[in-house]
């Protein structure tokens, strides 16, 4: 089978949200998902925030001006991760 099935997750971006773009590969409940939305992959999330807390460590350190609207970003939704 070659059909193409279109990721169920919503991503958020800047100026609102849009259906994620990257190709579904999994069925789950009759929605499908692409690797990164899977939800049995949600328990990777520990190590996902562990990776993204080093990231904004890195940025905050580096990045300035423009590149820090990223790294604000990056931490809001970081911390509302963090919440659940
Ligand atoms: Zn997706």
């Amino acid at each position: 089978m070659t059909e193409k099935h279109q990721c169920s997750e919503k991503v958020w971006f800047q100026y609102g949200s849009h259906l994620c773009e990257i190709p579904a590969i999994v069925e789950r409940d009759g929605k499908w998902y692409c690797k990164i939305h899977d939800p049995a992959q949600i328990k990777a999330l520990p190590e996902l925030i562990e990776a993204l807390r080093a990231w904004m460590v890195f940025a905050e350190s580096n990045y300035s001006g423009d590149g820090m609207d990223a790294v604000k970003l990056t931490r809001e939704v970081f911390n509302k991760v963090g919440d659940k």
